[in-house]
Parts: structure tokens; C-alpha cells; sequence
């Protein structure tokens, strides 16, 4: 296997190229997704989520089993399907709930959290403090998948081709009240859906429409949905989240349409990347999280190339500007 240089040798290798006017900066420090990304396990002790749901961490986290009763975790190679334990058991009662009501056979389960939360070598911003999940847009099916066909199995975009509307050859009813389900959950701050699929949960929701203020539209989130809870109650370390309002916000879609969706003209600046998280840049609790031994005196496991390397430039995918709040 060839050796791959660790981000913390090419920090040291342009550093000594700069000459000896160089300062060393908090960005000399290796991004935090390569160090977080590299541990296998939990941290023992209590579980604290901490920080922000896009910049923290989370300290004795639970995972979530490969499979249940009323589940799959799909991907199980990425090792995200760590969680503060109240995640898992919202999780739980979800699938639970859905297939006891003929909703839903049974949630594929998407990313939730690294062994230590923290940011990720790819696909997402939050997911750091073990109180986000994604749920696959896709039932489970029967027969149940093996661990091998979780790798390789299929996103399925519910959106017709080209368009930014729901295909109603795979919609039903089914999906809109497993989105409500999961909304009803009272640990539930918001979820985030597709503009399209949002405007069709406005469209068949009737006149029971509370659920509809914590769906939240979002870039993206056509082939999954997000959850995201809120900070545990009496949790100190845990930053919350403005509050999601309580309209059904179903008159406020056009934007979505008709600026935020559509293609950037071709003379416009692409938005600029931002700087990768560094631990200086993170709370402070979350480098003793890092460090801390492992759940069961296992170690946190090695960095393997795979996890060290950045992904190449052409996996960033651009997203259109202006970038509204979640
Ligand atoms: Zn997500």
C-alpha cells in the first residue's frame, strides 16, 4: 500500500515552503473532519452532544443496530450510525410507529453521526452532534437487503426527471404520513424535504397542518429526508436552533421555484468554499472527545488512507447561491 501523506505533513511541507517569514495560523491546523474520521469508537462515559449541529461533537454516543424489528442502516461501511441516545430511540419509535399503522414496511436508515460526531470526510455539514439523522426515500423492501447490497443499493430520486415536482408514479400518501409521523415525534425540531416534495406535502395535508411547520424546504433532499432533533432537555453543552415557526409555510414556496432553483447565470461568481473546521474553530470540549480512550478500552482506530485523503474537487458539488438558512 502506498502511504499517502497525512494532512498534517502537508500542512508542515508548505509551511517550511513559505521561508521563515511564514506565521503559523489556526488554518495551519489539519481540517477536523480528518481527525474525526478516524476514530472507530465512542468515547465512554455520559453522553454529551456538543455545540452546534454543524460545528461540534458528541461525547459517549449509542449506535444504532444494523438492524430491528422495523429498520435497516444502510451504507454500514461509513460507520455513521452513531447517535446521542435519544436519537436512536426517536429512530426506533419512528419505524416502529409507521409499520404498526401500515405507513411504512420498515425506515432505511441513512447517516446519523460519526463514533465521535464531529464534521465528515464528505457529504454533510450537520450530522455532528448525533441529533441528526436521514431517512432514504425508498421502503424497505422484502426480502430484507444483506450488509453487501446496503453498500451498493440504489438513492432513488422522488422527483420527476427534469423537474422540480413529485413523480407521482412513485408518491403516494404513504410517503407524506411517514413525514408526518416523524414530524409528531415531540423531539423533532425540523426536517428538511426537497422545495418539491414540500409543496406536495401542502397540497395533500388536509386540514390537520401543525406537522407542516417543522418541514422545512431545503436544496437537495429529494432522494432522503433529514431529521434533526432538538438539543436533549437539561442538555448544557448542546447549542439549540431557532425555533422553526408555526405557520405551515406553504406560501412561501415561489422563492424556491423560481430563484433558488433555478441555474445561476453564467456570468455569476460561484460561492466562495469555506474554510474547512479546524479544532480551533471548534468548542473547545470537543478536542477532549477527540482524545478521550474509546468505549470498552478499544482504540480509536487508525487513519487508513481512504479517510485521509480529501475527495477530488469534482465530488464538491456547487450549489447555487444565495444560500438561504436552514
Ligand atoms: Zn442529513
Amino acid at each position: 500500500m502506498i502511504r499517502l501523506p497525512t494532512p498534517v505533513a502537508v500542512t508542515l511541507v508548505i509551511a517550511s515552503a513559505l521561508g521563515p517569514f511564514a506565521i503559523p495560523t489556526a488554518q495551519a491546523e489539519p481540517a477536523a473532519k480528518f481527525l474525526f474520521s478516524q476514530k472507530k469508537t465512542p468515547t465512554a462515559g455520559p453522553t454529551r452532544s456538543i455545540g452546534f449541529y454543524s460545528n461540534g461533537c458528541l461525547g459517549g454516543g449509542a449506535q444504532l443496530p444494523a438492524d430491528g424489528p422495523h429498520w435497516q442502516a444502510m451504507r454500514l461501511s461509513r460507520n455513521r450510525r452513531f447517535g446521542n441516545p435519544v436519537t436512536i430511540a426517536v429512530i426506533e419509535r419512528i419505524a416502529g410507529d409507521a409499520a404498526k399503522t401500515g405507513v411504512w414496511p420498515g425506515l432505511l436508515v441513512g447517516d446519523i453521526s460519526q463514533p465521535r460526531g464531529g464534521p465528515m470526510s464528505s457529504g454533510h455539514s450537520s450530522h455532528q452532534i448525533g441529533l441528526d439523522f436521514d431517512v432514504w426515500l425508498r421502503p424497505m423492501p422484502t426480502p430484507r437487503l444483506t450488509a453487501a447490497q446496503r453498500e451498493t443499493y440504489p438513492f432513488r430520486s422522488v422527483l420527476k426527471k427534469g423537474t422540480f415536482s413529485v413523480d407521482d408514479r412513485i408518491w403516494n400518501d404513504h410517503y407524506r404520513d411517514l413525514i408526518k409521523i416523524t414530524a409528531e415525534q415531540p423531539e423533532v425540531q425540523r426536517i428538511f424535504v426537497h422545495p418539491g416534495i414540500k409543496k406536495k406535502l401542502c397540497e395533500t395535508a388536509g386540514r390537520d397542518r401543525g406537522w407542516l411547520a417543522k418541514v422545512r424546504p431545503y436544496y437537495g433532499h429529494y432522494e432522503h429526508f433529514h431529521v434533526r432533533l432538538f438539543c436533549p432537555p437539561g442538555s448544557t453543552t448542546c447549542k439549540p436552533q431557532k425555533a422553526a415557526g408555526s405557520g405551515d409555510g406553504c406560501s412561501k414556496l415561489d422563492w424556491w421555484f423560481n430563484v433558488a432553483l433555478q441555474p445561476s447565470p453564467p456570468n455569476a461568481k460561484p460561492p466562495k468554499p469555506k474554510p474547512p473546521l479546524t479544532l480551533a474553530g471548534m468548542p473547545a470540549a470537543c478536542r477532549a472527545v477527540l482524545a478521550a480512550p474509546a468505549a470498552g478500552g478499544a482504540s480509536g482506530g487508525a487513519m487508513t488512507a481512504a479517510q485521509t485523503t480529501p475527495p477530488p474537487a469534482g465530488a464538491l458539488v456547487a450549489k447555487p447561491s444565495p444560500r438561504p438558512r436552514r
